[in-house]
């Protein structure tokens, strides 16, 4: 059975751009493996979510994983709890975390206070606070970016965010999205933590310093994006392959963990457009013999995609052109490559046009799609897809498909 190289460049699909004749990003980058890739495989387009939808990156790699967004899906926290290696469980609500700024009357005036580089001194602060029987528990993520995880019985995570998503608004008070006892009790429950850690905060040694400095205090803490941590079948219970996750950005890799796929270090991956992805691809193939399903992912596309930053996006996609050598040169394996949505440059968001993608593996069928892009694998041989198709594609080229009927 062929080893699966399962390559997402994050954000990839993109819309005409004037400056380079109406070529997207992709179309107009000189991709000489990619489009080996595209002469040696079976192409199409995917509709990661579903024709129309809009997706995030989150909901979008879980439906090209294969699993049921309806069930499966139940917010970003646990993404991230589990993306910073938080010691999160089944029933926690989990929920994302800015250190902010308020001002005297609770508006906020900065929602990242000021880029804080280091929340660690606030975690160390909080974490492990009981309120009402519920434990808190608050960790650092990236910059001024944490995670709260609340764990005890009775808690619902229909809550609405606390973050007014804009500045010059006042701070919302928690409140319950449903009329039940236990959305309100956790409603309840974080607002008086919240209130707390202001409180704290506002009396933090190393605040009094940012605030002499004329720096933005980080004197609140915004939450957002609650679910509660899911029970998922793992991806080896799903589909009897080992896997393994090699990603940079916290997000993806908490992917990876929730799908309970090992997830890799790679020294020099930053989950951004600086990142080292020829390493991730090396490290990825020195694994080979160790699993049966390498989750690779890209973020810088969809970075410079929402930065409007075409020409760097197209840079990008050369990059990861390069950096796919080695795989697209092997001969044993199943590789596929694809996005999880397009994050058109003119947009500089996520959009619901389709990606394309392609499967090369020694059992696919040849069509005649020479070149990997949006308006060349619109002709292939796979059509039109849907997220959720992709995986029942895999499993069947690997020989592992269950017979329907008789
Ligand atoms: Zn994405």
């Amino acid at each position: 059975m062929e080893k699966v190289f399962f390559v997402i460049c994050d954000g990839l699909g993109d819309r005409p751009i004037e400056k380079f004749g109406r070529k997207t990003p992709l179309e107009a980058a000189d991709t000489p493996n990619l489009d080996k890739l595209a002469r040696k495989g079976i192409s199409g387009m995917l509709h990661p979510v579903d024709i129309g939808v809009r997706p995030g990156s989150d909901v979008a790699h879980l439906s090209l994983f294969g699993y049921n967004l309806k069930t499966d899906y139940t917010g970003r926290g646990p993404f991230e709890a589990a993306g910073i290696g938080m010691d999160a469980r089944p029933g926690d609500i989990c929920l994302r975390v800015n250190a902010a700024t308020v001002n005297k009357d609770s508006v906020v005036i900065d929602r990242r206070a000021g880029r804080i580089d280091d929340t660690s001194e606030i975690s160390d602060l909080l974490d492990g606070t009981v309120i009402e029987g519920i434990r808190i528990c608050l960790k650092p993520g990236t910059g001024h970016r944490m995670v709260l995880v609340m764990r005890g019985k009775n808690l619902d995570a229909a809550i609405a965010d606390v973050d007014p998503h804009s500045v010059g608004i006042k701070v919302k008070a928690c409140k319950a999205v449903k009329n039940n006892k236990k959305a309100k009790r956790t409603a309840r429950v974080l607002q008086k933590f919240l209130t707390y850690a202001h409180k704290k905060l506002l009396v933090l040694d190393s605040n009094k310093e940012r605030k002499r400095l004329g720096k933005f205090e980080a004197n609140y803490l915004l939450s957002r994006g609650a679910g509660v941590y899911p029970n998922l079948p793992s991806f080896e219970e799903k589909y009897g392959l080992k896997a393994v996750c090699v990603a940079g950005a916290g997000l993806y890799k908490g992917i990876g963990r929730l799908l309970g796929m090992d997830v890799v270090e790679v020294e020099g991956a930053t989950g951004k457009a600086d990142s080292n992805i020829a390493a991730k691809v090396r490290k990825a193939i020195s694994l080979k013999s160790k699993y049966d399903f390498f989750f690779i992912h890209f973020k810088g596309t969809d970075i410079l995609g929402e930065d409007g930053d075409c020409e760097g996006k197209k840079q990008f996609i050369e990059k990861i052109d390069a950096a796919l050598k080695p795989l697209v040169n092997m001969k044993d394996i199943l590789l596929v490559a694809t996005a999880d949505h397009s994050t058109p440059c003119s947009l500089k968001a996520h959009s619901a046009d389709d990606v394309p993608v392609v499967i090369a593996s020694p059992r696919v069928r040849d069509d005649d799609v020479e070149k990997f892009g949006e308006r060349a694998c619109a002709h292939g041989r796979l059509g039109a897809i849907r997220g959720k198709h992709l995986m029942p594609i895999i499993i069947d080229l690997l020989g592992m498909a269950k017979l329907v009927g008789a």
